[in-house]
């Protein structure tokens, strides 16, 4: 992680597959999907202050899934908190406006963006070169990968070759998903809305692995006697803040707030508040 936070030359992200031979082709046709669609509300709002007027211009809106500790989860089951939500409120803050998080499913972010019901998207949310063909993204304020949980007694499962064969568990419409269900030979992809119902699978034995982002990863696993996380990471990812394409006045806000949090210790604060190290 050393000294890879906004790194100027990953700002054009490519996800690197550093498994050969895991996604050489689409094939899907042997992957079943379930979409479990319980739980989360799209038109969920967290409102601070008690203002519902969503295109009020003292506010501005991040659009985020809440289900991804330590980016964005409700603490206490209630109010919305996370290194994704504190480098909000900064953005928020240099633009004078008061922010507003609605919390909604992951694969629902991008079209609520485009849609005007969020001015930008802060979701622990990957910068690929799929997602640039919809939006415009920040410079990368943290650097990923993806992980595989496994049952603590699985010795079949190793490393993501391991993986055909099994049935797996990703989160719908994350980069996770994409990679699953791009990987030829997987027995069946379970895809959840969030990444908590995919490890309850896991832990009932419904799937055999569940591929999530590394810091959430290790949010699920931690006192977890029953699960293991798997030291294989396989895809290397860029986080990034989206904006409705063309929208260069929020993401100019965005990236000078990026630069200056970098810059003033800000950013080292908030990462060792959620990471327990400064970078
Ligand atoms: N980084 C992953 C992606 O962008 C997962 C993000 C998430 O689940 N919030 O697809």
């Amino acid at each position: 992680m050393k000294n890879n936070k906004l790194l100027k030359a990953l700002s054009i992200v490519s996800v690197s597959v550093l498994s050969l031979g895991m996604f050489a082709g689409c094939g899907t046709s042997n992957s079943t999907s379930e979409v479990t669609s319980n739980e989360v509300d799209t038109n969920q709002e967290e409102v601070k202050d008690n203002n519902t007027n969503v295109k009020d211009d003292n506010v501005i809106i991040m659009g985020t899934n809440a289900e991804f500790e330590p980016f964005e989860y409700r603490e206490n089951g209630m109010d919305i908190v996370g290194f994704d939500v504190e480098i909000a409120e900064k953005v928020a803050e240099k633009m004078g406006k008061e922010l507003v998080i609605e919390d909604m499913a992951f694969d629902s972010l991008i079209m609520a963006l485009n849609s005007d019901k969020i001015d930008f998207i802060a979701a622990g949310m990957t910068a690929t070169d799929e997602r640039r063909t919809q939006v415009d993204f920040s410079e990368s304020y943290f650097h990923s990968k993806q992980m595989i949980i496994v049952k603590a007694d699985d010795t079949s499962i190793t490393t993501a070759d391991d993986l055909v064969g099994k049935n797996v568990g990703v989160q719908l419409g994350t980069t996770g998903d994409l990679f699953v269900s791009a990987t030829e030979g997987i027995a069946s992809v379970a895809q959840f809305q969030t990444g908590t119902q995919a490890v309850m699978d896991l832990k009932n034995g419904k799937v055999d692995a569940v591929v999530i982002d590394a810091e959430p990863a290790k949010k699920m696993t931690e006192g977890q006697s029953d699960l293991k996380l798997l030291d294989a990471p396989f895809v290397e990812e860029e986080y990034a803040i989206a904006v409705k394409k063309g929208n260069d006045e929020v993401l100019q806000a965005i990236n000078e707030t990026l630069t200056d949090i970098q810059a003033n210790g800000t950013y080292d604060e908030i990462y060792a508040k959620y990471f327990g190290t400064a970078e």
